[in-house]
């Protein structure tokens, strides 16, 4: 009876998960505030002292619990957008269907959230035929924010001036037993937003988390729910997966799901590659180790190792037609690169960096006269470097090409001049000498 009244009261339907909130205090949480970035917590600050409510929120609380460092910050309120721009010095609106407000600070900015209300409060259709969520706009309560977010550990509200975690969903314990569990139905929840599937994916393997089973369950059966996805929206998602320090898990993950055949063809692409596959294992893990290392990672050096491979056969079916070498390697690459663009949606603006490195690849060949010398001082060397290991490391070219380019880095003039082959040498001399 009262919870019908409830319902009514709130006009939600009766899928719309309801919270409970438990306020988790410092000594259950165990985050310290100093571990919050100063920007957001002087825009907490600044809120919570104008009378709104202001919480860090979502990823930056998670990782916190789990013991990671947050790679930002952001923070809900139920203060407006014209409200908390009004209050924040440096801060500007951004987006039109629904508005968020960005804090800058020195050199950082933290994203400012209004507290979402659910979609499916009134009557209009605010999902497609598939259960796709198409209207997300509205503003709401702090419950109805948390009951719309993805995971129970996404769900947690932080207020760093109380030192205490607001909890509507069970997050925090499920932090603690490393587990992973959709708010509501997990069924209703992937149809409305069939990329929760994948986000599944991503925080399970990247937190050490264990899905759920309820959670895990309906996965193989909505997996096709991929395919209406837009295919950007599903670009930025699958390189975050493979940018996230845990693209190798993540993708064996995806696999063993089911989500990958012809849903994600990136993916297959990176499965489905017989004489590729140790290269982009190796080149995967190699990602995952430099994200581990706080290195950066370039999506067009990944982008160029998952399609070197067709790039390679392509290049070799010409050359065996009897095009030249260079000229067969850049009609290859256009090739690859104009069929793959159709089925990856690969964006054209990693085009000429993936160009670029595979075009140097031949000249890690010639060791002799001027041209080292020259291939030392290109702008794109070291990813050209690092991709001609990645190429010797899975057999595909000899090891000695590799150490010698590692040597030939490493010495200092006159001992590359003795690493270089040595009937060219004489050349080399001359050319320097008529400059
Ligand atoms: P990270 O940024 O580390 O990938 P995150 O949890 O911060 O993880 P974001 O994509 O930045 O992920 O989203 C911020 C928050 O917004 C999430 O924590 C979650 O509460 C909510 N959220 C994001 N995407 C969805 C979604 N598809 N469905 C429901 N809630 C979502
Ligand atoms: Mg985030």
């Amino acid at each position: 009876m009262i919870r019908n009244f409830i319902k009514k009261v709130l006009r939600r339907s009766p899928d719309v998960p309801v919270g409970k909130l438990r306020v988790v205090p410092a000594s259950q949480h165990g985050i310290h505030p100093d571990a919050i970035s100063p920007c957001a917590l002087r825009v907490t600050k600044t809120l919570q002292e104008a009378g709104f409510k202001a919480y860090i929120v979502g990823g930056a609380v998670r990782d916190l619990l789990v013991g990671n460092e947050p790679k930002d910050f952001d923070v809900a309120t139920d203060a407006t957008p014209d409200q908390v721009r009004r209050l924040i010095r440096r801060s500007r609106v951004i987006g039109r269907r629904f508005q968020i407000v960005h804090a800058m600070c020195h050199d950082e900015v933290v994203e400012v959230t209004t507290f979402r209300g659910s979609a499916r409060e009134d009557d209009r259709q605010q999902t497609d035929e598939h259960g796709r969520l198409t209207r997300d706009n509205v503003f709401g309560s702090i419950e109805e924010d948390a009951a719309r977010r993805d995971f129970t550990v996404n769900a947690l509200y932080y207020d760093p001036i109380r030192n205490e975690v607001l909890d509507y969903f069970h997050g925090v314990a499920d932090v603690h037993a490393k587990r992973l569990t959709m708010i509501g139905d997990p069924a209703t929840r992937y149809r409305e937003d069939p990329v929760r599937m994948l986000r599944a994916v991503r925080f399970s393997a990247k937190l050490g988390l264990k899905l759920d089973p309820a959670t895990q369950a309906p996965i193989r059966e909505l997996a096709d729910l991929l395919l209406n996805v837009p295919e950007s929206r599903l670009f930025d998602e699958i390189l975050k997966l493979l940018l996230s320090g845990h693209a190798h898990a993540c993708v064996a993950r995806l696999r063993a799901e089911g989500l990958h055949h012809d849903l994600l063809p990136l993916l297959d692409l990176i499965l489905d590659q017989p004489q590729g596959e140790k290269f982009i294992r190796q080149s995967l893990e190699n990602t995952d180790r430099r994200v581990s290392e706080d290195k950066p990672v370039s999506p067009g050096f990944l982008f160029a190792t998952l399609l070197w491979h067709p790039v390679l056969d392509a290049w070799k079916k010409r050359q065996a037609a009897g095009e030249r070498p260079m000229p067969a390697l850049f009609e290859a690459m256009s090739d690859i690169l104009e069929t793959q663009r159709r089925k990856l949606a690969i964006p054209r603006r990693y085009d000429a960096v993936m160009k670029e490195i595979w075009s140097l690849q031949p000249r890690f060949e010639q060791r002799s006269g001027q041209r080292p010398f020259r291939l030392l001082e290109h702008p794109r060397f070291r990813a050209a470097y690092d991709f001609m290991l990645l190429r010797a490391d899975s057999g595909e070219i000899d090891e000695s090409i590799a150490d010698w380019w590692t040597d030939f880095q490493q010495v200092g003039l006159e001992e590359r001049e003795a690493m270089l082959i040595a009937e060219e040498k004489p050349k080399r001399s001359r050319r320097r000498g008529r400059r």
